[in-house]
């Protein structure tokens, strides 16, 4: 089975005549072939490209993250020491597709991306979806690695996004227990120690998915005394320095498979992204508008499954002979 191949819409939508316009933009004027042997060399190129990888996702989600769902679902990620552990099957998905060399799908080439467009990157994400729901919101928050992209020094985006690339995870640290749709109330403290040149955070972040990540985007008041958003700014942790544990895992009704996490700061060092005082007016601004996508994606390639569960039962069911 393949989901792509399956469900000729995807085909049907990337004929729309608006898409040319999209690669051009996106591969700006083809100029990347220059440099990167499997860059398009034109939009026919493109679109075969698009094609040949759509399969490549259609296959694994129907043959590999498909089939491991209903375990995901049942045993889910557990907690041991403050570090999350994915279910087993979770695991296999992802390593399945950091072996198709799918993850870091719309980063731009110099960091070893697809320099896929949006409509690819969310026919994959639909299609992931799909296949399990829970495992579509940890692969899609590699999304996040798009705003280190916009408005990271040269420097974090050549020390993140490969790792992105090579299949590390991420997570979006926004929400804390009293700062949820009233983001600019985020009290989550950065403090910037003068003498090392370097900045710390201190506090607590819920309701956090994939909240265990190797790179998180955290969102946090840089500005003491300041009460709302203009003393936001965004910072990314990353793993590997320590100093942030997971407290839970919430107990879910449903997309088990993916972690929502609450995490404790302690201490934990992290980089500024940007300028300061534009974390939320700007950056988790733009961070959300990617989000915000992937999140229709997921709903989309959820109802699909759900419709053909129906549609198939409801043939195979007869009732009064
Ligand atoms: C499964 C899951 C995964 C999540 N993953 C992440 C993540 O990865 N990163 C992250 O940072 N956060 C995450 N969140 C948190 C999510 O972003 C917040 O739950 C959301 O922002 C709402 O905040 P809240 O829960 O505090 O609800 P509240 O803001 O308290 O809202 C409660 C209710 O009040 C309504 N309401 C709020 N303000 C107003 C208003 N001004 N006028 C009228 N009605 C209003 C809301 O619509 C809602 O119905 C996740 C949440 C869930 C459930």
């Amino acid at each position: 089975m393949n989901y792509y191949i399956d469900t000729p819409q995807f085909r049907h939508h990337l004929q729309h005549p608006l898409m040319k316009r999209i690669v051009e933009l996106k591969e700006r004027n083809y100029t990347d072939k220059d440099n990167y042997e499997y860059a398009p060399i034109d939009f026919e190129d493109t679109m075969d490209s698009y094609d040949k990888v759509l399969e490549v996702v259609g296959e694994i989600c129907a043959e590999i993250i498909e089939p491991n769902a209903e375990a995901v679902d049942q045993s889910g990620p557990t907690i041991h020491d403050g570090r999350v552990t994915y279910a087993e099957p979770t695991r296999r998905n992802l390593e399945a597709l950091n072996k198709a060399e799918l993850m870091g799908m719309g980063l731009h080439r110099k960091y070893g991306g697809l320099n896929f467009s949006m409509v690819p990157y969310m026919m994959s994400a639909d299609m992931v979806s799909r296949a399990d729901a829970s495992f579509q919101n940890i692969w899609m928050l590699q999304d996040c690695g798009e705003t280190i992209y916009e408005f990271a020094e040269e420097q974090q985006k050549n020390k993140y996004l490969p790792r992105i690339v090579k299949g590390e995870t991420m997570s979006m640290d926004l929400t804390e227990p009293d700062a949820g749709s009233d983001l600019q109330a985020v009290m989550l403290k950065a403090s910037y120690n003068e003498t090392e040149g370097q900045w710390y955070l201190n506090g607590v972040k819920r309701f956090i998915t994939n909240g265990d990540a190797d790179i998180h985007l955290v969102l946090a008041r840089s500005e003491e005394g300041t009460k709302d958003a203009r003393g936001l700014s965004m910072f990314v942790y990353d793993k590997k320095q320590g100093g942030v544990t997971v407290r839970r895992i919430e107990n879910k009704m449903g997309i088990k498979g993916a972690p929502t996490c609450e995490l404790v700061f302690k201490n934990a060092k992290a980089e500024l992204i940007g300028t300061r005082r534009m974390g939320l007016i700007r950056y988790v601004m733009s961070l959300m508008n990617g989000a915000r996508l992937g999140i229709m994606a997921q709903s989309v390639g959820l109802s699909d499954a759900a419709y053909r569960e129906a549609y198939n039962y409801a043939i195979e069911r007869r009732q009064f002979g």
